[in-house]
C-alpha cells in the first residue's frame, strides 16, 4: 500500500491539469505547491491560444483580461504585418490573468477529488521495491511519503527530473531570458498583441506588448543571452524609454524559458516530467502554456493506466512519451531547426520579409503564401527554410 497512487509536484498548469485528469479517473492524487500561494508571483505574459485552451476549460471573465482579434509585428524598421488572432500562433487570443487562472485550474483538480497542499515543497525522490517515497518539506517540517508515481510540474527549475535519472540539463543558448513590465499610462489597442523582432530590438526574441484590459499592458522581452550584446533589461529599457516615455511601471517580471525543443523522453521509472519541467515551451516564441496543459492531461491519463496495469516502469510510461510526441512533438521539433535559423537572421532579412507581407489583408495570409512570397523574393532563404515548414 502506498499513501497515494499520483503525487503532482508543482501547481502551475501542468500540474493542475495533470492532477484533475489523474483524480477524474478516480486515483489517489496529492498536488503540492512549494509557494504559499498558487499563480503569485507570475512569471508569463500570459498570452494563450482561445482554441487550445477552450479544449481544457470554460472560459471565465474573472481570468480573461483581454480578448485579442489581431497581432501586429513590427520588423526593424517597424513596417508592420497583421495577421488574424489565431494565425499568429500560441501568444495570442487570451491574455490571462494567471493569479486567478492558476488558482482556478487548482479548485478544478481539488473538485475532481485531488489533495492540494500549498507550501509544501519535493525535497527528495527515492525508490524502493517498485514505488516512490518522496521527501516533502511543509511549513518547516519535514516527512517521506509513499506513491505509485510521481509527476513532475516543477517547472524550468525542475529537481524532479535530475532526482529520476532524467537529464533535463539546459545549456547555454537554450534558456532565453526574460524580463517583462505591468505597464499603466500608455497608448495601445487594447484587441491587439504586438510584438517588435530582430536584434535592434531583442537578439534571438522580441519584444511583447500584451494588453490587459483598456488601461494596463504587459510589455516584455526575451532575448537569447548567447547572441545578445547587453542584458535583456538593457534593450527593455531602451525600447520603453522611446516607446512609453510617459509610462509606469506597476510589476516586474524576471524569468527564464526553456527553448531546447523538448526532452528526448520525460519519463524513467515511476517518473513523468510535464510542461517546462520537461522542456515544452516553443522555441520560437516561448510560449509554454497549452504545452503544459496537454502534456498534464496526457500523463493524467498514462498514470491512470499505469495504476490499473500495476505497472509504473519506464517502458510502461514510454506511452506517455508517445502521446505528447504524436500531439506536439514534431512541431517542437520543426520550430527548434527554424528558431536556430531565426538566430542567424539579419535585421535586413526580417526587413525585407516584412515589406513583401505589408498590406496583405488578413485572410490572404498562410504559410503557404508567406513561403510562396518569400520563394519569389528571397530565393536563397526559400531554400534554408524549405525542409522546415
Ligand atoms: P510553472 O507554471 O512554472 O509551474 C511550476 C510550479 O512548480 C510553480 O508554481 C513552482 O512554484 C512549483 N514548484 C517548483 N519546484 C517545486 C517543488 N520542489 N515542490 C513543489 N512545487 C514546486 N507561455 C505562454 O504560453 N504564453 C506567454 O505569454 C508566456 N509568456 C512568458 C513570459 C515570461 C517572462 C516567462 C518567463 C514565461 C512565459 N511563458 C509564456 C511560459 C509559461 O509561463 C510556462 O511555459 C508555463 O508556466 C509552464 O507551466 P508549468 O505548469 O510547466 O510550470
Amino acid at each position: 500500500m502506498t499513501d497515494y497512487d499520483v503525487v503532482v509536484v508543482g501547481a502551475g498548469p501542468g500540474g493542475s491539469i495533470a492532477a484533475k485528469t489523474a483524480a477524474e479517473k478516480g486515483l489517489d492524487v496529492l498536488l503540492i505547491e512549494k509557494r504559499q500561494e498558487i499563480g503569485v508571483p507570475v512569471r508569463c505574459a500570459e498570452g494563450v491560444s482561445k482554441e487550445d485552451l477552450e479544449k481544457f476549460v470554460e472560459p471565465d471573465k474573472r481570468w480573461i483580461a483581454a480578448e485579442i482579434e489581431k497581432a501586429w509585428i513590427f520588423s526593424p524598421d517597424e513596417t508592420k504585418v497583421e495577421l488574424s488572432a489565431e494565425k499568429a500562433g500560441n501568444e495570442v487570443g487570451y491574455v490571462l490573468e494567471r493569479k486567478i487562472f492558476d488558482r482556478h485550474l487548482a479548485r478544478l483538480a481539488s473538485k475532481a477529488g485531488a489533495e492540494v497542499r500549498v507550501k509544501t515543497s519535493a525535497v527528495g525522490l527515492k525508490r524502493e521495491n517498485g514505488i516512490v517515497k518522496l521527501k516533502i518539506r511543509s511549513l518547516g517540517k519535514e516527512e517521506e511519503i509513499t506513491t505509485k508515481i510521481v509527476i513532475g510540474a516543477d517547472g524550468i527549475e525542475s529537481k524532479v527530473g535530475k532526482w529520476a535519472g532524467i537529464d533535463t540539463t539546459l545549456k547555454l543558448g537554450e534558456i532565453e531570458s526574460c524580463v517583462q513590465y505591468l505597464m499603466t499610462n500608455i497608448e495601445f489597442e487594447s484587441d491587439v498583441t504586438y510584438f517588435w523582432v530582430g536584434k535592434r530590438f531583442a537578439p534571438g526574441g522580441y519584444i511583447w506588448l500584451f494588453p490587459k484590459g483598456d488601461d494596463a499592458a504587459n510589455v516584455g522581452i526575451g532575448v537569447m543571452p548567447s547572441i545578445a550584446e547587453k542584458k535583456a533589461k538593457e534593450y527593455l529599457d531602451d525600447f520603453v524609454r522611446k516607446k512609453f516615455p510617459d509610462g509606469e511601471i506597476v510589476e516586474v517580471v524576471v524569468g527564464g524559458v526553456p527553448v531546447s525543443g523538448g526532452l528526448k523522453s520525460a519519463v524513467s521509472d515511476n517518473v513523468m516530467l510535464v510542461g517546462d519541467a520537461a522542456r515544452f515551451a516553443d522555441p520560437i516564441t516561448g510560449g509554454g502554456i497549452i504545452n503544459a496543459m496537454k502534456s498534464g492531461y496526457y500523463a493524467g491519463i498514462t498514470a491512470y493506466e499505469a495504476v490499473v496495469e500495476e505497472d509504473y516502469s519506464a517502458k510502461f510510461l514510454k506511452k506517455y512519451d508517445e502521446r505528447w510526441k504524436k500531439d506536439f512533438g514534431k512541431k517542437l521539433e520543426r520550430n527548434k531547426k527554424i528558431q536556430e535559423k531565426l538566430l542567424k537572421m539579419d535585421d535586413e532579412t526580417f526587413n525585407k520579409i516584412a515589406k513583401s507581407l505589408e498590406g496583405m489583408r488578413i485572410e490572404e495570409f498562410s504559410v503557404k503564401r508567406l513561403v510562396l512570397e518569400i520563394f519569389k523574393k528571397y530565393p536563397k532563404l526559400f531554400w534554408d527554410m524549405k525542409d522546415l515548414i
